[in-house]
C-alpha cells in the first residue's frame, strides 16, 4: 500500500464536504478538506440559511397586516431597514462559518485554503503545494447559470442577491424554479414592486399540478406580479434603473433583476476533464452507488453529481460514502425514493411523495382527498390567504403515495408527514391517528371522503 499524506482528502467545504470529512475523521481517517471561498458552502453563505432568514422578515409584513383584527394596533406604518436585515444575516453567517471551521479543527481536519487542482488519481494541487491522498472527494457543488441575452451582465444572482448595498424597490426575478418563487415572494414581503417573468405557463414545473395552481393564486393574492410564457429578451440600464424588454413586447423598468435559471457543476479549473473523469449528459460528475467516479479513487457527491440539489441529501450521501469506503460494512445503495421538500415561497409548499400527475401515471387506480380552507388564524384577520392539503392514496393497497401542503409552516408540517409516507403507511393508518386540535396539520389525518378518483 503506497504511503499517502492523507487517506481522504476532500474538495469543498460545503455541507456535504465537511460532512464527509468530519465523519471519515471519527474513523481514524487522515483528512484534509480545501476550500477556496467560505466554509459551509452554498447553503450556510448564499442558500438555505440567509434565505430563511430573509423569508422569516418578509413574513413580518403579512404578521403587522394580520396583527389589528386581534386587538394590536401600530402606533405608526412600520418600516423596513435592509441595512439592518443584511448586516444581521451576514454576523449569524460569520458565527456559523466559525462553528464549522471549529467543527472541522475538533474532528482532526486539517483545513487548506485555496482552490484544488486534481493531478491525477491520487494528488491534488493546492496554492503551489502537493497533497497526496489515498481517496479524493470532488464535493464543490454548483454555481449560478445565466442564460444568453443583451444585457445579461446587468444581472444578479443568489450568490450577490444577499449583499445588495441598497434595497431595490422595484424587483424582477427571472425563472420558475424554488429559487425564484421563494426570491419573488421574499422581496415582495419586503416591500419592493416584485416581478417573475418564467418561459412556462406555470411555474414549479414537475411539482402536482393543483400546488402550482394554488399557489400561484396565492402568490398573486399577496401581490407579486407574474409573468409566464415569457423571457427576457434584453436589458438595458438606463439612469432611472434597468429597462427589462421581455419576449411578449412587455417592458418593465426594476431596480434589480435575479436570474435564478438553475445551477451548474463548478468544476472550471479543477483538473477532471484532464483525467478524462465521466461525466452525465447534463455534464454533472457521473458517480455510481459507492459515490466513485469513473476513476475509483476519484469520489463525488453532492450537487456535482446531479441528484437532488438539497443539502439534506449531501449529507446523507456524506455518511453513506463513509460507511462504504471507511467502515467495513456493505450498505445498500442510498434510497432517494420520498425525499421531502419544501419551497419557501410565501405561502410556503411542503411536499413528499408522489404527485397528482405521477400518481395517475404510476397506478391503475388513485384516490385524492383535498382541502383547502381559510386557517383559523385568518378568522380574525382581514387576510385572505387559504392553506391547500392533499393526500394521493394507492386505491389498491391503500398506501399513501404523496402528500402535499401549501399555507404556514408546510415545510414543518410535512417533515412529520414525510415519516409516515416513507414508511409506507396506509390511508387507514392515517385515519386511525386522533388529530391535534385545533391545527391546521390535523386536517391531514381528517379527510374521510376521497374527492375524487
Ligand atoms: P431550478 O432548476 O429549480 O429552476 C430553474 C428555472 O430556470 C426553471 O424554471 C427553468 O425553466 C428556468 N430556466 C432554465 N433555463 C432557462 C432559460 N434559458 N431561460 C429562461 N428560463 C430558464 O433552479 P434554481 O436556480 O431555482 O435552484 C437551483 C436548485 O437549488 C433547485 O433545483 C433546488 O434543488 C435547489 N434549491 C432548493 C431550495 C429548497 O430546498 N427550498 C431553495 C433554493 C434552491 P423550466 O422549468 O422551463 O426548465
Amino acid at each position: 500500500m503506497p504511503d499517502f499524506d492523507y487517506d481522504l482528502f476532500v474538495i469543498g467545504a460545503g455541507s456535504g464536504g465537511v460532512r464527509a470529512a468530519r465523519t471519515a475523521a471519527a474513523t481514524g481517517a487522515r483528512v484534509a478538506v480545501a476550500e477556496d471561498r467560505y466554509l459551509g458552502g452554498t447553503c450556510v453563505n448564499v442558500g438555505c440559511v440567509p434565505k430563511k432568514l430573509y423569508s422569516y422578515a418578509a413574513h413580518f409584513q403579512e404578521a403587522f397586516g394580520d396583527a389589528d383584527g386581534f386587538g394590536w394596533s401600530l402606533p405608526e406604518a412600520p418600516t423596513f431597514d435592509w441595512a439592518t436585515l443584511r448586516d444581521n444575516k451576514t454576523r449569524e453567517i460569520n458565527r456559523l462559518n466559525e462553528i464549522y471551521g471549529r467543527l472541522l479543527e475538533s474532528a482532526g481536519v486539517t483545513l487548506i485554503e485555496g482552490r484544488a487542482k486534481v493531478l491525477d488519481p491520487h494528488r491534488v494541487e493546492v496554492a503551489g503545494t502537493v497533497h497526496s491522498a489515498a481517496k479524493i472527494l470532488v464535493a464543490v457543488g454548483g454555481w449560478p447559470w445565466v442564460p444568453e441575452f443583451p444585457g445579461r451582465e446587468h444581472t444578479l444572482t443568489s450568490n450577490e442577491i444577499f449583499d445588495l448595498d441598497t434595497f431595490p424597490k422595484r424587483f424582477l426575478v427571472l425563472g420558475g424554479g424554488y429559487i425564484a418563487v421563494e426570491f419573488a415572494s421574499i422581496f415582495n414581503g419586503l416591500g419592493s414592486e416584485s416581478h417573475l417573468v418564467y418561459r412556462g405557463e406555470l411555474f414549479l414545473r414537475g411539482f402536482d399540478r393543483e400546488v402550482r395552481e394554488f399557489t400561484r393564486e396565492q402568490m398573486e393574492e399577496r401581490g407579486v406580479r407574474l409573468h409566464f410564457e415569457t423571457n427576457i429578451e434584453s436589458i438595458e440600464k438606463g439612469e432611472s434603473g434597468l429597462t427589462v424588454s421581455l419576449t411578449n413586447g412587455e417592458t418593465l423598468e426594476v431596480d434589480a433583476v435575479l436570474a435564478a435559471t438553475g445551477r451548474k457543476p463548478h468544476l472550471q479549473g479543477l483538473g477532471l476533464d484532464t483525467l478524462g473523469v465521466e461525466l452525465n449528459s447534463d455534464g454533472t460528475v457521473h458517480a455510481n452507488e459507492r459515490h466513485e467516479t469513473s476513476i475509483p479513487s476519484i469520489l463525488a457527491l453532492g450537487d456535482v453529481t446531479g441528484g437532488p440539489e438539497l443539502t439534506p441529501v449531501a449529507l446523507a450521501e456524506a455518511m453513506h460514502l463513509v460507511r462504504c469506503h471507511f467502515s467495513d460494512d456493505t450498505p445498500p445503495p442510498l434510497d432517494y425514493s420520498h425525499i421531502a421538500t419544501a419551497v419557501f415561497c410565501h405561502p410556503n409548499i411542503g411536499t413528499v411523495g408522489l404527485s397528482e400527475e405521477q400518481a395517475r401515471e404510476r397506478y391503475a387506480a388513485i384516490r385524492v382527498y383535498r382541502t383547502d380552507f381559510k386557517p383559523m388564524k385568518h378568522s380574525l384577520s382581514n387576510s385572505r390567504a387559504r392553506c391547500l392539503m392533499k393526500l394521493i392514496v394507492d386505491d389498491e393497497s391503500d398506501v399513501v403515495v404523496g402528500a402535499h401542503m401549501v399555507g404556514d409552516e408546510a415545510g414543518e408540517v410535512i417533515q412529520g408527514i414525510a415519516i409516515a409516507v416513507k414508511a409506507g403507511l396506509t390511508k387507514a393508518d392515517f385515519d386511525a391517528t386522533i388529530g391535534i386540535h385545533p391545527t391546521g396539520a390535523e386536517e391531514f389525518v381528517t379527510m374521510r371522503t376521497p374527492t375524487r378518483r
